[in-house]
């Protein structure tokens, strides 16, 4: 099932139990009385505890209408989410020569025609990762001066106008995770600027809960949900008992 689907059935679940669904971006989130105030503009909401599900924004490499190339499969972002759909293709992983290699290597297991392209610049000169890459039998290349997308892939030009023909491309260029209404109020994140939780999904900051790609852990649907049931259950634990 698609993403979009998935989450249109989400949606639909949550408004037949009578979720109020509010679509705006929060630009504040401040510690009150009693909890949290959270505002988007004029309009603001209270609650006892908050759960961030902020998600995280992917660095791309320079390409126009990288959307595109992403709808086609000619780019891709998260190769345990889909490279199983790449597999046996020509596939290129473009980030800083250490990161580079360490997906290539990863990626070996889906191709055999896998390539490490260097987003750094630097070159491949570190005689140990020259090694790793012989031993795996990935292709290094040097840093593109273009990058096009055909539709088919993606087309590597060369600083000496050599081109090569990939048919995906996994940039590796790391991500922003959107924490910071988390981290305004001194939420503790990891050296990605990830949020760090507990086993029960609670921020360092009391009442407040992250679950998801904002979090420290594997980007996965299946994981962001998981971390929202545990998340919704802590909360609802830490509600006032009403006997009434
Ligand atoms: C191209 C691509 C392919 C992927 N394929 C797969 C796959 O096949 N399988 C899989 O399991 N995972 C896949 N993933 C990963 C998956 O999409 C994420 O793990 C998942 O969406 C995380 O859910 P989330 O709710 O944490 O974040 P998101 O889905 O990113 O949602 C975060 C939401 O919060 C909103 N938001 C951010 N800040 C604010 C604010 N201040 N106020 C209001 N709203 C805000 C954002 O606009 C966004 O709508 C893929 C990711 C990408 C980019």
């Amino acid at each position: 099932m698609a993403g979009n689907e998935l989450l249109a059935r989400f949606r639909t679940h949550a408004q037949e139990h009578g979720v109020a669904m509010v679509e705006a971006t929060v630009d504040r989130l401040e510690l009150v009385e009693g909890g949290f105030r959270a505002s988007a503009g004029a309009q603001a909401w209270h609650a006892q505890c908050v759960i961030l599900a902020t998600g995280i924004v992917d660095r791309l490499p320079d390409l126009a209408d990288a959307e595109a190339a992403i709808a086609c499969g000619a780019l891709r972002l998260c190769a345990i989410c889909d490279a199983y759909e790449a597999r046996d293709d020509d596939i290129a992983v473009m980030a800083a020569p250490e990161t580079a290699l360490r997906h290539a290597r990863f990626l070996r297991t889906f191709s055999r025609r896998v390539h490490a392209l260097d987003a750094g610049g630097g070159g491949w000169t570190d005689p140990r990762l020259l090694r790793e890459a012989a031993d795996s039998q990935v292709h290094l290349h040097p840093r593109p001066v273009r990058l096009t997308c055909t539709g088919q892939g993606c087309e590597a030009e060369f600083a000496d106008g050599s081109r090569q023909h990939f048919d995906t491309l996994y940039p590796v260029l790391g991500a922003q995770a959107q924490a910071h209404l988390a981290t305004g109020l001194g939420a503790r994140t990891d050296e990605n600027g990830e949020l760090v939780v507990d086993a029960h999904m609670r921020t360092s900051v009391p009442g407040l809960y992250a679950v998801g790609d904002v979090v420290s852990a594997i980007n996965q649907i299946s994981v962001a949900v998981g971390h929202a049931a545990i998340a919704a259950t802590a909360v609802h634990r830490g509600l006032p008992a009403n006997w009434a």
